[in-house]
């Protein structure tokens, strides 16, 4: 008998709490348990390395094809400014979700700072400022293409791809070989995607497992109420505010939307990344929720490195959850600064496990609460960058059915 992907990733899924929850009784110095999850940091980085390895190539192709092909698309200035206007709106949404959330429910309020006392003297806080931010997002922009690729610089890879794209779109008829050219690396690049799926249910079941296995239930206890307030409204994001603004703007029904998305979410859970989840995101965009393969290229493309609606939702939240932790009642304009930051943060966060630690620094910093308190998020952070990673690339396949809908010349 013979599964479908989907049916096996469920199974992988359903396999990975088993056993994840079993190795959790286990003793982790026993032989078993130590083989067991060496096998699995095995399966799951093999996995995610093989994501990686064609990332660059499918972001170039995708990317300057996608953009190329606007040429022939009668509202290809609609297009990329839907595709903004949409991605600052359904961040701008979740920062508010994110920020209402934590003043309802007063995240943070009544825990003593100082249980985390002994966390926050072995860290040391790197400084990030709003101005240091923006110098260096504006400087990993424009970047040596050769460098940019070597070193998986995803930002700087997007923006070389814009401007191929845009030159291609000028020079029109003069450059059919570069662009046929462009068409076939990433054919064969989506190719080599659908083989490396063959291995994400083991991939999956591997990552899984050891984030369930490495889960600490003692601190998950301590912060509960902050976690589950986190993992709450993200859901609430992802489950009840994208679906329905799909559906209104598109008519497509959340049930057919999350059948066609759901290697992608999953893919996002188990590996905390966009960027390694992009290959997956695109083939469901194209494959299964039938996006144009010129709008999906473009739309999820980008939005995997600056669309990240849970990244938003959580650096607002927990922005205000260690201001209450510390004591300090942030006024209006000071959650006006939050919410600003926690744009840019998401923004400018790369689509890889923690990013949105690093991008908090410059959250808290902006308001004045200490850098140190990151210390509090890290040990958690596993759990909560997978649910909100899940929500980003959600973000970016509505993002591309709704582009696909609003800009259809008519
Ligand atoms: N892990 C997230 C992502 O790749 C970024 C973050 O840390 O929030 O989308």
């Amino acid at each position: 008998m013979k599964f479908s992907l989907n049916l096996q990733i469920l199974f992988a899924v359903i396999a990975s709490f088993i056993l994840g929850i079993a190795l959790q009784q286990m003793d982790p110095n026993a032989a078993f348990y130590k083989n067991f999850m060496f096998a699995c940091e095995i399966i799951g980085n093999t996995f995610v390395d093989l994501l990686k390895m064609i990332l660059i190539p499918l972001i170039f192709s995708s990317i300057a094809v996608g953009v190329a092909h606007l040429r022939s698309h009668g509202n290809k200035h609609r297009v990329w400014k839907t595709t903004l206007i949409f991605f600052l709106f359904t961040s701008s949404l979740a920062v508010l979700l994110g920020l209402g959330a934590a003043n309802l429910f007063q995240v943070g309020k009544g825990l003593d700072i100082h249980l985390f006392d002994a966390d926050m003297a072995h860290f040391q806080a790197r400084q990030m400022t709003l101005p240091d931010f923006i110098v260096k997002f504006f400087h990993g922009l424009f970047i040596n293409p050769f460098a940019a690729m070597a070193n998986g610089d995803i930002l700087a890879v997007v923006v070389f791809a814009l401007f191929i794209g845009i030159a291609l779109i000028v020079l029109e008829e003069k450059t059919p070989l570069c662009l046929n050219f462009l068409e076939e690396v990433l054919a064969i690049t989506m190719l080599i995607v659908g083989w490396i799926m063959k291995i994400a249910p083991l991939g999956i079941l591997a990552l899984l497992t050891r984030l369930i296995a490495g889960q600490s239930l003692e601190l998950l206890a301590t912060l509960v109420q902050f976690i589950a307030v986190i993992i709450g409204t993200t859901l609430l994001h992802g489950l009840v505010v994208l679906p329905l603004i799909l559906f209104v703007l598109t008519g497509v029904s959340p049930a057919f939307f999350f059948r066609g998305a759901r290697e992608s979410l999953i893919t996002a859970f188990a590996t905390s990344s966009s960027s390694a989840t992009l290959p997956v995101t695109l083939r469901c965009a194209e494959h299964h929720l039938h996006v144009d393969k010129k709008i999906a290229g473009f739309v999820v493309s980008i939005g995997a490195t600056i669309n990240m609606d849970g990244t938003a939702l959580y650096e607002a939240a927990a922005a205000l959850f260690v201001a209450h932790l510390t004591g300090v009642e942030l006024n209006l304009l000071q959650q006006l600064i939050v919410f600003i930051t926690a744009m840019l943060a998401a923004i400018g966060a790369p689509g890889i496990p923690s990013a949105g630690m690093v991008t908090m620094i410059m959250v808290l910093q902006s308001v004045g609460l200490p850098a140190e308190a990151i210390a509090i998020l890290l040990p958690i952070d596993r759990l909560l960058d997978a649910v909100r990673t899940m929500v980003n690339v959600e973000g970016d396949m509505i993002g591309s059915l709704v582009v696909q809908k609003l800009t259809r010349p008519e």
